[in-house]
């Protein structure tokens, strides 16, 4: 006879977790069953939904399945086979542990689960409503477990209430089912809405071709990889007493634990308005956390206007002893040990990742055929039967543009209407709305292909460099051709035209070179020939004492001038003396929005962001061409030449690739 797997936990490990309420909606049912047919080993799961989950949802793997025995037991409160003792609790490596998913479930549905295991030669089948159980045969079938939940709250009306629309439960289920599949590049899983198909993926080998097969092309173009990563963190060592040491021992020795993470990120010219892009997993399970989010948005911080969030898909990875997964009875919060080791660890290594690779934009195309006559803007499908109204990916699955300068919208398509236009589709993050786009299908990601040859000229002779894309390695070489409105560098790169932003250019080289100084401790300042003195407001006041010694070593040099008025007698080189007194009120109006919680280091970027905006050449100004040329020397030298240090875009390619292509040459 075989023994169960399964264990009742002591009430003493029972009461260690905190009940909570496991099952909120459909796609909390969702996690659960899946989570624990991954925790099974299974390497396939297949997910049938009806009515948005409500009338039905069926969940099949190809796992370890259960014991006849097992299957019984399962239902019972705090029924696990996967951790028996509290210290366990502080060690998990499974996805589940809590063993009242099931008899929650359980509890507000009909359900029926079938279930054999390799070591039995029949299966079993367990049939329960609202809890109580109704049957349990056996069955003949492969091993595997399926798991049908129906009519889901079907006791519990007030529960059932709290439903939002079906949109929004499939889009929850959606979007779970699609963070899983990015944790589990190698598995399958496919998910059917009343027998149309959500999502379906194959085994991969990499993250970034499960990527692709999620997002489809337009989103990976836009992505870089954040190789894998690691940190370590020494850990003090246990104390002991000195009495209790014992006469000849060692030292106790310090333990070292690493930290590693790795995925795919966004450059900051993807711009999106919440969090919804962004997945985070710690040790493969998919989780919502603050420390995080602070993490990232910190690594963004003067690369991103605040307030827009990447694209960011992260696996990190630890010992389990360094999390704790039991904060949050959904287990979608988790409390480091170490947060702020793990804060900045991430932080830096996006950072740095994003310095390395350098994302540029590009100028965003249409993704039809460029002879086809486009419309205004991007059209979505409208909500039509049998459209998936995933809003969670709904919005990532766009082409990640970003908006072209009005300006220059006008000149490279209003003003010659009978050319092929250069497309400028809407910023997309600013879609907010919950609108229905079907999955991308594997059809409509095709590459292109059709080489056009000699008929039209000749193939182009140019460097496979045109080839490479994404990166800023070709700002070095760019010959300028000329200015456009007096506001944008025209440039010849090897990779394609370059369009520059020249007041955006100047001010991020400025404002690097302000933090320079600034760490250096070697301001250039110019002195005042006449103090400027200010009136402040009170709560300017209240901002300016907690700033003053950071403006003081910026290259100001201020002081209290009586009540409410501060005397600027120096100000930093460059800034024209009318600019000075703007750069102080707007940081002080800075310091009121957003600074109360900020580091010394953010308020020190800010500040230099504000006297480089300030003191940037300016649009609609005529510049001679050693000026141009120095401005795009001075880019190229710049640590992180891609977005202004508000988050805006510098520079703008057009690669040749793109350009052969709208030309019909490749
Ligand atoms: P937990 O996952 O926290 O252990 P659950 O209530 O989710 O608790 O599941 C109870 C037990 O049922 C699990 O520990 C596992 O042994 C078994 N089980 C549940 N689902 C499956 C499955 N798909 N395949 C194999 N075993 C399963
Ligand atoms: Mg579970």
């Amino acid at each position: 006879m075989n023994m169960g797997r399964i264990r009742i936990l002591s009430d003493n490990v029972a009461n260690k977790i905190a009940a909570g309420e496991v099952v909120e909606r459909p796609a909390s049912v969702v996690k659960e069953l899946l989570e624990n047919s991954l925790d099974a080993g299974s390497t396939e799961v297949r997910i049938d939904a009806e009515n948005a989950g409500r009338r039905l949802l069926r969940i099949a793997d190809n796992g370890s399945g259960m014991l006849r025995d097992d299957a019984m037991l399962a239902f019972e409160r705090h029924a696990t086979s996967k951790l028996s003792d509290v210290k366990d609790l502080l060690a998990i490596a499974t996805l589940g542990f809590r063993g009242e998913a099931l008899p929650s479930i359980a509890s507000v549905s009909r359900l029926l689960l079938e279930t054999r295991s390799a070591d039995e030669q029949t299966g079993a089948a367990v049939e329960l409503a609202g809890g109580k159980l109704l049957r349990c045969d056996e069955l003949a079938r492969p091993v595997g477990t399926t798991i049908a939940v129906r009519d889901l709250f079907f006791n519990v009306p007030a529960r059932k209430k709290f439903l939002r629309s079906d949109q929004t439960e499939l889009a929850h289920v959606g979007s779970l089912v699609t963070h899983y599949s990015l944790a589990h590049p190698d598995k399958r899983f496919e998910l059917y809405h009343e027998g149309r198909e959500l999502l379906h993926v194959t085994p991969v080998l990499t993250l970034k071709e499960r990527a692709f097969q999620v997002f489809g092309s337009g989103t990976i173009d836009d992505l870089v990889d954040l190789e894998p990563h690691t940190r370590e963190l020494r850990l003090p060592p246990p104390y002991v007493p000195h009495a209790q040491q014992p006469e000849q021992a060692a030292l106790p020795e310090s333990e070292i634990t690493e930290f590693r993470l790795e995925g795919l990120i966004s450059g900051p010219h993807v711009q999106k308005l919440n969090r919804n892009s962004i997945f985070l997993f710690v040790n493969g399970r998919l989780i919502r956390d603050k420390l995080l989010m602070h993490a990232i948005s910190a690594a963004f911080h003067n690369l991103m206007p605040s307030g827009c969030y990447p694209f960011a898909l992260l696996f990190l990875t630890c010992d389990s002893g360094e999390v704790d997964v039991n904060v949050h009875p959904a287990k979608t919060e988790v409390r480091f040990r170490h947060g702020s080791f793990v804060h900045d660890f991430m932080r830096d290594t996006i950072r740095e990742t994003l310095m390395q690779h350098r994302p540029v934009s590009a100028i965003p195309l249409p993704q039809e055929s460029p002879m086809q006559p486009r419309e205004g803007s991007r059209s979505y499908p409208s909500q039509a039967a049998g459209t998936l109204p995933f809003s969670e990916f709904s919005r990532m699955l766009e082409s990640q543009v970003i908006e072209l300068p009005s300006e220059l919208a006008l000149a490279v398509s209003a003003e010659e209407t009978m050319l092929p236009e250069i497309a400028v589709a809407q910023p997309h993050a600013a879609v907010e709305s919950t609108e229905a786009e079907p999955l991308p299908r594997a059809e409509a990601r095709e590459p292109f292909a059709k080489r056009i040859p000699d008929t039209h000229g000749g193939l182009l002779h140019v460097s496979p460099e045109w080839e490479r894309v994404d990166s800023l390695a070709a700002l070095p070489d760019l010959r300028p051709l000329g200015q456009l409105h007096e506001s944008f560098i025209i440039a010849a790169g090897r990779d394609g035209l370059w369009i520059i932003d020249q007041h955006v250019a100047h001010e991020r080289i400025l404002f690097e070179k302000v933090l320079r100084q600034r760490a250096a401790g070697r301001m250039e300042v110019q002195q005042l020939l006449m103090p400027i003195v200010l009136q402040l407001s009170a709560g300017q006041q209240f901002e300016y004492s907690r700033i003053a010694d950071e403006l003081n070593a910026t290259g100001f040099e201020t002081e209290p001038f009586g009540q409410r008025t501060i005397a600027v007698k120096a100000a930093p080189a460059g800034l024209h003396s009318s600019d000075i007194e703007k750069v102080i009120v707007e940081i002080l109006e800075i310091a009121e929005k957003e600074l109360r919680s900020a580091t010394l280091d953010e308020i020190r970027r800010d500040l230099a962001a504000t006297i480089a905006c300030r003191a940037a050449i300016k649009i609609n100004t005529r510049l001679e061409p050693t000026k141009v040329e120095w401005l795009l020397h001075s880019l190229a030298g710049c640590e992180y030449p891609m977005t202004c240090p508000h988050g805006r875009p510098i520079v703008l390619r057009y690669s040749t690739k793109d350009i052969l292509r709208s030309f019909h040459r490749i």
